[in-house]
């Protein structure tokens, strides 16, 4: 479903990003995980199409969105893919529909149809009851919910998320951790994951990407990551003692 081969990203003359290739298939939960400033989220807004690379190639569906060589470059609302933050900006002064729907009304969607696309994603994320709630008295994990559903709403093949709860306490992440990967996998969507904690990325994850200094330091499945480690930095960063 995703494919990157030997991308590379500058911010001026540092190059952040060094030649980083990366396969996902559909339906899996990648999760791209690496010390602070690795390049996880650089890595992540160049699939949204947000970030442009200096070279390579980023395939979503076997469609190219992006190559050096050919010059391709796909706009970010052309790419189908949906980015949920780590802070999810919920408007207070709005009800958990309308957060819902605003990407909707701004692209001028039906009425009747954003009714419909509205509550079916509310449905999909145990919210439909709250639809017509003001905001703030939503607890910090209906907030992560509403940001959800303002993704399914656009029905996106792929979903980034970019830390999403890092907000949360400790109990909620690991509750909501669960609920994202169940969600996920039941929708059949792929999911591209960013964090900086281990625990996170062996959880919830199909396959992990360890990342240092814009470099793929092993791409493989939790378990292979954690006891055959390729090399000390993934043994450390992960955790493992080998
Ligand atoms: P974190 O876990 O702290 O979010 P990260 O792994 O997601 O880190 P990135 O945010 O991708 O890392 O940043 C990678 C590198 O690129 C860092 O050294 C950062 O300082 C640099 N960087 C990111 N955005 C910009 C920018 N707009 N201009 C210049 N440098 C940037």
């Amino acid at each position: 479903a995703l494919e990157i081969v030997d991308l590379r990203i500058r911010y001026g003359s540092l190059e952040v990003v060094k030649g980083v290739t990366i396969t996902a298939d559909a339906g899996s939960h990648l999760t791209l995980v690496g010390p602070s400033g690795c390049g996880k989220t650089t890595i992540l807004r160049s699939i949204a199409g947000l970030e442009k690379p200096s070279g390579g190639r980023i395939s979503l569906f076997g469609r190219p969105v992006y190559d050096s060589d050919a010059g391709i470059e796909v706009s970010a609302e052309h790419r189908d893919v949906s980015m949920v933050f780590q802070s999810y900006a919920i408007w207070p002064h709005m009800t958990v529909f309308e957060n819902v729907a605003y990407g909707l009304r701004l692209r001028k969607v039906a009425r009747a149809e954003i009714d419909r696309r509205v509550m079916a994603a509310l449905a999909m994320v145990g919210l439909e009851e709250q639809a017509h709630r003001p905001s703030p008295m939503l607890s910090g994990g209906q907030q992560q919910r509403v940001a959800l559903a303002r993704s399914f709403v656009f029905d996106p093949k792929i979903l980034l998320f970019d830390e999403p709860l890092s907000n949360l306490d400790a109990k909620l992440r690991a509750q909501m951790r669960h609920e994202l990967k169940e969600l996920t996998s039941r929708l059949g969507i792929t999911a591209v994951y960013v964090t900086h904690d281990q625990e996170e990325a062996l959880s919830m994850s199909d396959h992990v990407v360890v990342l240092q200094s814009g470099i793929v330091r092993q791409q493989a499945d939790p378990f292979t990551t954690y006891f055959r480690p390729r090399n000390a930095f993934v043994a450390d960063f992960m955790g493992a003692s080998n």
